[in-house]
């Protein structure tokens, strides 16, 4: 059985980034349009920025000539020639004695090179006196001190959140290149499964039956990494229709994601069905808990090559087995530059923790700062993989290698699972 880094490792080596050259990989939206997706090309500015010199502060455009001996004692008098609020050209050049009123933003008159700023001077009508002289050039952001139209602002690879939005658009940068989202096709199999969405209000459980909860979740864990969810729904244990669904899902999907029927029950079908279509498996079992029934496996199609992951039942196992095995391949399959591994920190665990049986245990709870440290804080008292309740409330995982034991008060390994 693979140890949790080989499957990491070898799952990573089965999938390539698309390649920025193939124009089936990459189209091109609005930016508008462009929160969550990752750039495949650089972008380069379409404009200095600066677009031109203009003012930090709120104040008066002065020539430094005229003011560098100005004091609180012997101030320098300027003359008034015209006020420049923001989104105004300046009318008029600054000569010799005068000054102009500037707000932060505003464009710099001609003549002027130097803003004093309006706590340093008295106004009386058109009649300024500068109280305190500033540095030549002072409080001016000149035109392309960020950067200048041509530069490369940000490189593919890039995955687009507010910040990058907003600097985007301000070098004018519509449309961008950004990879085709991935498309994921998200099925469960199991003969007690019932659909949520399919089941009517007053009609109870029957014996046996359960809630198909794992579409739910991986759906949205597929939405949030911005991936195109495809969901096809739930798969009786039978082997004929789990192959034609898989059929249908290699067929319209980059990757596959199926949960259940990956152990060695009579019913689960899943990797015998997959060998049927000429799947290569990789991967059939990992020493997880939770999560240790796990096949990964492509299978090559005219179109390219699949990545099929057939996470487990439980619905714990299939979301500790997605963010631990499926998110870096998704995030690596999306274009984005890695590391596409999940991020691990340390934190002092504020109780007992302890590895399950010879197998890389995962304990969910809640990471949070205490006193300028990090605390790990497990939820649920058994840590039973049944326990959806106090997965919900979860932002970490807690790593226990083979056989390890933590105390409370002493540092544990702790993997992100969310922002916090
Ligand atoms: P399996 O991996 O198919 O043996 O399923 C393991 C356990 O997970 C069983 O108790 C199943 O009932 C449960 N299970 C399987 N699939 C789902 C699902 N889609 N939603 C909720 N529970 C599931
Ligand atoms: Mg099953």
């Amino acid at each position: 059985m693979l140890s949790v880094a080989q499957a990491e490792a070898l799952v990573l080596e089965l999938v390539r980034p698309p390649d920025p050259n193939s124009a089936a990989a990459i189209e091109t939206v609005p930016l508008e349009a462009a929160l969550g997706r990752v750039l495949a090309l650089p972008v380069q500015a379409n404009l200095d920025f600066p677009h031109w010199d203009n003012s930090s502060m709120d104040g008066y455009a002065v020539r430094y000539a005229d003011i560098k001996g100005s004091s609180d004692e012997r101030p320098v008098q300027l003359a008034l020639v015209e006020e420049i609020p923001a989104g105004t050209a300046p009318q008029k050049t600054v000569g010799p004695g005068q000054t102009a009123r500037i707000l932060t933003g505003s464009m710099l008159p001609s003549g002027a090179d130097t803003v004093v700023m309006q706590e340093n001077t008295q106004r009386q009508g058109d009649q300024v006196s500068i109280l305190k002289p500033a540095q030549l050039g002072q409080n001016i952001r000149k035109q392309a001190a960020f950067y200048r139209a041509g530069a490369r602002l940000l490189e593919a690879g890039t995955e687009l959140a507010g910040p990058e939005l907003a600097a985007l658009a301000a070098a004018r940068c519509t449309p961008v290149s950004v990879y085709r989202r991935l498309r994921v096709a998200v099925f469960s199999t199991g003969d007690e499964l019932v659909a949520l969405q399919e089941l009517p209000q007053e009609q109870p459980l029957l014996p046996g039956q359960i809630i198909d909860s794992n579409y739910l979740g991986l759906v949205a864990l597929v939405q949030q990494l911005g991936a195109e969810p495809l969901s096809l729904g739930i798969v009786r244990d039978d082997p004929t229709a789990l192959k034609t669904t898989m059929l249908q899902a290699l067929a319209s999907a980059d990757v596959v994601i199926s949960s259940g029927g990956v152990s060695v029950g009579d019913y689960d079908y899943v990797d015998q069905m997959l060998t049927d279509l000429g799947a290569t498996l990789h991967i059939r079992a990992v020493a997880i808990k939770p999560g240790k029934p796990l096949t990964v496996a492509t299978v090559e199609r005219p179109e390219g090559r699949k990545l099929y992951f057939g996470l487990p039942g439980n619905p714990v196992s299939s979301m500790v087995s997605f963010w631990r095995f499926v998110q870096p391949a998704l995030r690596k399959l999306s274009g984005r530059l890695g590391p596409w591994q999940p991020q691990f920190v340390q934190a002092i665990a504020t109780t007992q923790l302890k590895a399950a049986g010879q197998r890389e245990s995962y304990l969910w709870g809640k990471l949070s700062p205490n006193q300028g440290n990090l605390q790990f804080a497990p939820l649920g008292s058994s840590h039973n993989s049944g326990d959806l309740i106090s997965l919900a409330g979860a932002n970490a995982l807690a790593v226990l290698s083979v056989g390890q034991t933590v105390e409370a008060g002493e540092p544990v390994s702790v993997m992100l699972l969310r922002e916090w």
